[in-house]
């Protein structure tokens, strides 16, 4: 039998020998380090792929950066299909440009991507093109440590229809922001108030992927901790109230073991509630490697509030963390829940546990390539 010919037909793909460039004739000027906000300032140049169901993936281009026009019947505004990445670009001692496990970020996109039927892509191709894209910006990256530029890869479907249908065509592109550290003055150990009203992920749901429809409805809760001096909220999931993640990040708490006094790095498990995280994996690899030598216990499991409450009122909760792109870690201070404050383990004076700042410095060095690894990807 022959095959049909709609079912040989095979789309193209992404093609980095494809790209065209089309350079900046205005070249912004640059801030000074110190003045940098985050995600507020952009480079000169963006990365856009046009995609359409039936070529395929078209030239890249690399062009300058500018508004895009869409008509307002795009059904990205109307029905969500978009998906977003975080990631960041390095300098390093030498002065080259580094990304960090960039091919975690392309397949948690290609998977977001997917999800709502938006197009996926040769993971490896996006990198190359996106590698380049941050060395023609590398004037941006301020030398200083800690400095960085944060890169946005971003899809939406762009086919102008009301009809509620996989897009027929849709646009991937990145831009980059220039951005400081997270703590430039140090940390700063936050305080979170438990969301015990609203729920971020379910079962079955799309909690596990990066799509900006499971961002907007999260900021009413926070900004609710917020008005009661909280930074940032926690999110719990069911009725056993498991402890699931920390605004934008995942969430780790060391603690001694009730029974045996093992000292445990605990974090939930993959279970499509989860945002599976770059930093979190990188946190649990490092773990496995250097901390389990010591003596300690590395788990990805369920734990509920009342385990956390019980291990800070019994002595044995040693600290508590976020992990994210932006901040690598974020110390956590206390924890609000029913009417209590838990305290995550760190005394009055201390913005941080000693193993967070370990963790800090054990990625960063990875990251800037301090200590060479098959992590940091040199463009
Ligand atoms: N959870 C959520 C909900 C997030 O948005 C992020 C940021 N991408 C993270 C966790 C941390 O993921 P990563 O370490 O890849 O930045």
């Amino acid at each position: 039998i022959k095959p049909h010919a709609a079912s040989v037909f095979q789309p193209q793909d992404i093609d980095p020998s494809k790209l065209v460039l089309e350079k900046t004739k205005s070249p912004k000027t640059l801030k000074k380090p110190e003045d940098l906000v985050f995600g507020r300032n952009f480079t000169d140049h963006m990365l856009t792929i046009e995609w359409n169901e039936t070529t395929g993936w078209l030239e890249p281009r690399i062009q300058p950066y500018q508004n895009l026009s869409l008509d307002p019947a795009t059904c990205v505004f109307h029905y969500a299909f978009e998906c977003f990445e975080g990631m960041k670009a390095y300098k390093d001692k030498a002065g080259r440009i580094r990304l960090f496990r960039p091919d975690k970020n392309m397949a948690r996109m290609n998977k977001s991507a997917a999800r709502i039927a938006l197009p996926t892509f040769a993971p490896t191709a996006m990198i190359d093109l996106i590698a380049a894209f941050a060395k023609l910006e590398s004037r941006f990256i301020p030398e200083q440590k800690g400095y960085s530029l944060y890169l946005r890869p971003t899809m939406i479907g762009t086919q102008k229809t009301l009809g509620v249908g996989p897009p027929g065509s849709a646009l991937l592109y990145v831009i980059a922001s220039p951005v400081g550290p997270y703590y430039p003055t140090g940390f700063k150990a936050v305080s979170l108030e438990a969301t015990d009203y609203a729920v971020r992920a379910w079962p079955g749901g799309v909690g596990d992927m990066k799509l900006g429809a499971n961002y907007a409805p999260c900021i009413v809760p926070q900004r609710e901790a917020m008005s009661r001096g909280f930074q940032q909220n926690l999110w719990l999931f069911g009725e056993e109230e498991f402890v699931t993640e920390v605004g934008t990040m995942n969430f780790f708490v060391a603690l001694r073991n009730r029974e045996t006094g093992q000292k445990e790095l605990l974090t939930a498990p993959l279970d499509g509630t989860i945002l599976e995280g770059v930093t979190r994996d990188s946190v649990l690899a490092l773990a496995r490697e250097r901390l389990v030598p010591e003596g300690w216990k590395v788990e990805e499991r369920r734990f509920s509030m009342k385990e956390v409450a019980e291990a800070s009122a019994e002595g044995r909760l040693i600290e508590a963390f976020g992990a994210g792109t932006a901040a690598i870690v974020s110390p956590v201070r206390a924890i609000s829940w029913k009417g209590q404050l838990i305290n995550c383990g760190l005394k009055d004076h201390e913005e941080s546990g000693e193993l967070t700042l370990k963790v800090k410095s054990w990625i960063e060095a990875r990251q800037y390539g301090d200590e060479e690894h098959e992590w940091s990807y040199v463009c």
